[in-house]
């Protein structure tokens, strides 16, 4: 069995500088952490902000906390702290809490706009659609501690991989289109897309960010 260390090694070497890699961290106890953390690696994502939370606490301080799970607006504080991007937002009311806890700790907080691209109904994001009523209304020019910087999303979960490859493509040319959107907190140069099973299409297809947990620690 390979080491934490081998694995993150080998999924680096993948990603040939393309994409920085966010190691998912869910689920596992912080002793699991703290040996990732132990051999240099510093990007790690969760799904909750509780576990995050406890995990932030009890790990040194100099950690990249990502959190790409679907959040509830009343968790929001718990993170504002020190949460390094938030992938998940699906709800300009989540992006209007974002901004009022950042605020209160003096922060500005970078977002990604979770995009719905998959078939599966169980999936959460923003159609093009209400991204674009997002990027365009008047109001986000006036969260001034939020920062836009991207997309999110996730692929169906296939073994087609030209179904996957399509997800991404549209994804990436969402992301390009959204650039004529830039302004003061509007910025499109993260796309976080990629998982253990079809991250290699994602950087193919433009990711920057890929969240990889089973290649890296084994299966949850
Ligand atoms: C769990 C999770 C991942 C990582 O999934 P693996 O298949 O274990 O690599 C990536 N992104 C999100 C949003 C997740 O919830």
């Amino acid at each position: 069995m390979s080491t934490i260390a081998e694995n993150i090694a080998e999924i680096e070497e993948q990603l040939q500088g393309k994409a920085r890699l966010i190691a998912v961290t869910k689920t596992k106890p912080t002793e699991i952490l703290q040996e990732t953390y132990d051999a240099g690696f510093r990007r790690f994502g969760e799904n909750k902000v509780q576990e995050m939370t406890a995990k932030y606490e009890a790990l040194p301080k100099d950690i990249e906390w990502h959190m790409i799970g679907h959040l509830q607006s009343n968790k929001v504080k718990y993170m504002a702290p020190y949460v390094s991007m938030v992938h998940s937002v699906d709800q300009f009311k989540l992006l209007k809490e974002i901004n009022k806890e950042a605020k209160k700790n003096d922060r500005i907080i970078n977002c990604l706009l979770q995009i719905f691209i998959a078939e599966e109904e169980t999936k959460f994001g923003l159609s093009e659609t209400e991204a674009r009523e997002i990027l365009e209304s008047e109001e986000l020019a006036s969260l001034n501690n939020i920062k836009i910087v991207g997309l999110m999303g996730m692929a169906s979960n296939t073994d087609d991989n030209n179904k996957v490859r399509q997800e991404f493509s549209a994804l990436k040319n969402m992301f390009e289109s959204f650039k004529s959107y830039e302004r003061e907190n509007v910025e499109m140069n993260e796309l976080s897309m990629g998982m253990s099973g079809d991250f290699p299409i994602a950087i193919e297809e433009g990711s920057t960010f890929v969240r990889v947990g089973s290649a890296i620690f084994g299966a949850r």
